[in-house]
């Protein structure tokens, strides 16, 4: 039997919520509810979804500072908005940004669906194209195709595991990352050595990101690890 799509659906207004889990749910998509723009975003952090239906006026986050957030981390999950009706600067920010469709309240939930089914089929193509990506947090700029980074628009030379220390940063913003995560996600379960090797990379990596331009966006967390610093940036 197919896998079916899991569908993250943020949308504050409890009545519309329900109905569209329900909606959903009868489709046979497995749906995730949350009501709250920031949880959204946590929730994202944790796990991945096959499609994104995301009201714009939320509390916590809105449903555009969501999508943009998304897709600066390279992320091409399909994005359906759900906009007011006369929202039209929503409609086209959201477009610019990367949504694949929006639809305007009230909808017809057929028509909803309908285009649901589109943007899932869709999805592997725009997957695709994303493989040349951009992780990106204020001035710093990284190409996971290319593995170029900048820090205001000048190139730095990192060694490959300086990259995929950075890279696991940038994907896990505003976390307290503990040393053995760091050794585990970046160097490898099988790695036999000081854990204040990570101690060293991160030296390393603010000699070279933070250093030359002023900026401090690797917190060292007394006794727990560090934390990448998005607002720093
Ligand atoms: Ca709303």
């Amino acid at each position: 039997m197919e896998k079916k799509s899991h569908i993250l659906v943020v949308e504050d207004e409890q009545r519309i919520a329900r109905v569209l889990q329900l909606e959903l749910t009868h489709e046979g998509y497995t749906t995730t509810i949350v009501h709250d723009g920031l949880d959204a975003w946590q929730t994202l952090q944790a796990q991945s979804f096959d499609l994104l239906l995301l009201d714009v006026m939320l509390p916590g986050l809105s449903g555009i500072e969501l999508l943009r957030r998304v897709r600066s981390r390279g992320d091409a999950t399909p994005v359906i908005m759900l906009t007011a009706r006369d929202a039209t600067v929503d409609k086209v920010t959201g477009l610019d940004l990367g949504a694949n469709d929006y639809m305007t309240k009230p909808f017809e939930i057929e028509e909803l669906l309908a285009r649901i089914r589109v943007s899932l089929r869709q999805a592997p193509i725009a997957k695709k194209h994303s493989s040349r990506s951009l992780l990106t947090a204020g001035s710093l700029h990284v190409d996971t195709a290319s593995h170029d980074v900048h820090v205001e628009n000048k190139h730095v030379a990192l060694t490959n595991r300086e990259y995929t220390l950075l890279c696991y940063l940038l994907e896990h913003p505003n976390q307290v990352l503990s040393r053995d995560q760091l050794l585990e996600n970046v160097w490898g379960y099988d790695f036999y050595g000081e854990t204040n090797v990570v101690d060293v990379y991160i030296r390393y990596l603010r000699n070279k990101l933070e250093k030359p331009f002023g900026l401090s966006f690797i917190q060292t967390v007394r006794g727990a690890g560090y934390m990448f610093k998005e607002s720093s940036l």
